[in-house]
């Protein structure tokens, strides 16, 4: 974080404020666990600060402290909407541009308040006064923790912070093995630890909670699982009837993604889940190697991300999006191969 940022950021925090922090829409471990962590730094600097989300997130994740003080926005707007017409200061975290709020944008585009952003997707949008934005850092737990270190307060990092940044940077990072995790973010965990993070427990709660239901949801989207061998892509679907079969709930998908990445000679895995209530189908799209998802779900599903791993949307139905996303294949043919190449080369 660059000096000057920091210097804006202390005089902001050195007054008094009505602040209030934002995960994008569908929060995930990094989401929930920055802001619940920079809630409970600003708390102890003696500060009033508050999380909204725009709604609810995965049961795996409400065990985390400070979760029952979270204001769900789809479930109490009201309140919702007047703390942040009464904000003074608005931190916006993990996310870069605000339609990733979805039902909130117009509400935060109207504010009056000070915008913070700290973030490591591409391509930030400009926001806000402070823009802490480097997609070489694989999570945003961890940039906040170089924020509360660049402030001068390490010694400030409670258990409940460090529990908190240690799950954001654990699920961000793949549990420590995407390309994102470097000396530094071991650095960090280890600092975490040390400060209280309990970190097998931590493991415990987010990957081992499974019910039969998302078992069995497991072994329907691999199923499902189509390889197309030639283009080194792996893609799940799943239906809105399927999911309800298996009684789907928030959180039992994530992490299905990956499975496609485990295939021998396969750089490309999409899922694409029918959502009939949004009219939509939500895709995640993860890649090993060089082959963005983040420029391909920019150009051909409304989304965005990172270079290894990106979300989009489309509104056409699940097989004609799947048809749409076959047809796409070919002309990638050339930097898939490449891509898989590098796929764990040393
Ligand atoms: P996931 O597939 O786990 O939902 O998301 C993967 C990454 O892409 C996350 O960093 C997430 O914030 C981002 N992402 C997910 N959905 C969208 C989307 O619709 N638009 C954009 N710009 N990013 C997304
Ligand atoms: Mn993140």
């Amino acid at each position: 974080m660059n000096l000057e940022d920091v210097k804006v950021v202390k005089e902001l925090l050195s007054t008094p404020q009505h602040i209030v922090i934002v995960p994008h829409k569908n929060p995930d471990g990094d989401a929930i666990g920055s802001t619940l962590a920079l809630y409970h730094y600003l708390k102890g600097l003696g500060l009033e600060a508050v999380v909204i989300s725009q709604n609810d997130y995965p049961k795996f994740l409400k065990w985390m402290p400070g979760s029952e003080t979270i204001v769900n926005f789809e479930w109490d707007m009201t309140s919702a909407r007047t703390l942040i017409e009464k904000a003074t200061l608005i931190f916006t975290l993990d996310f870069n541009h605000l339609s990733r709020v979805d039902k909130m944008q117009p509400f935060l585009e109207e504010a009056s308040a000070t915008f913070i952003m700290i973030d490591h997707h591409q391509e930030p949008s400009d926001y806000a006064k402070v823009t802490y934005s480097d997609t070489n850092i694989g999570s945003t737990c961890e940039m906040v923790y170089n924020l509360i270190e660049a402030m001068g307060d390490l010694n400030k990092i409670s258990n409940d912070i460090a529990n908190c940044l240690y799950t954001g940077i654990m699920t961000d990072t793949g549990s420590f093995k995407f390309p994102s995790t470097t000396s530094k973010t071991h650095r960090v965990v280890a600092d975490l630890i040390d400060k209280g993070a309990k970190n097998t427990e931590i493991h415990n709660r987010v990957y081992d909670t499974n019910t039969p239901d998302r078992l069995h949801l497991l072994g329907c989207a691999l199923k499902n699982m189509v390889i197309l061998e030639e283009y080194r892509t792996a893609y799940i679907t799943l239906s809105q009837e399927e999911l309800d079969t298996h009684n789907f709930k928030k959180g039992d998908t994530e992490g299905f993604v990956n499975y496609g990445l485990t295939l021998k000679g396969i750089c490309f895995a999409v899922i694409f889940i029918e959502n009939k209530e949004e009219k939509i189908i939500k895709i995640s799209l993860r890649s090993e190697g060089n082959f963005s998802v983040n420029q391909y779900a920019r150009k051909h599903f409304q989304g965005g991300g990172h270079v290894n791993a990106a979300g989009g949307k489309s509104n056409l139905s699940l097989r004609e999006t799947t048809d749409y996303f076959e047809s796409t294949l070919v002309k990638y043919k050339d930097d898939l191969i490449l891509s898989c190449g590098q796929k764990g080369s040393l």
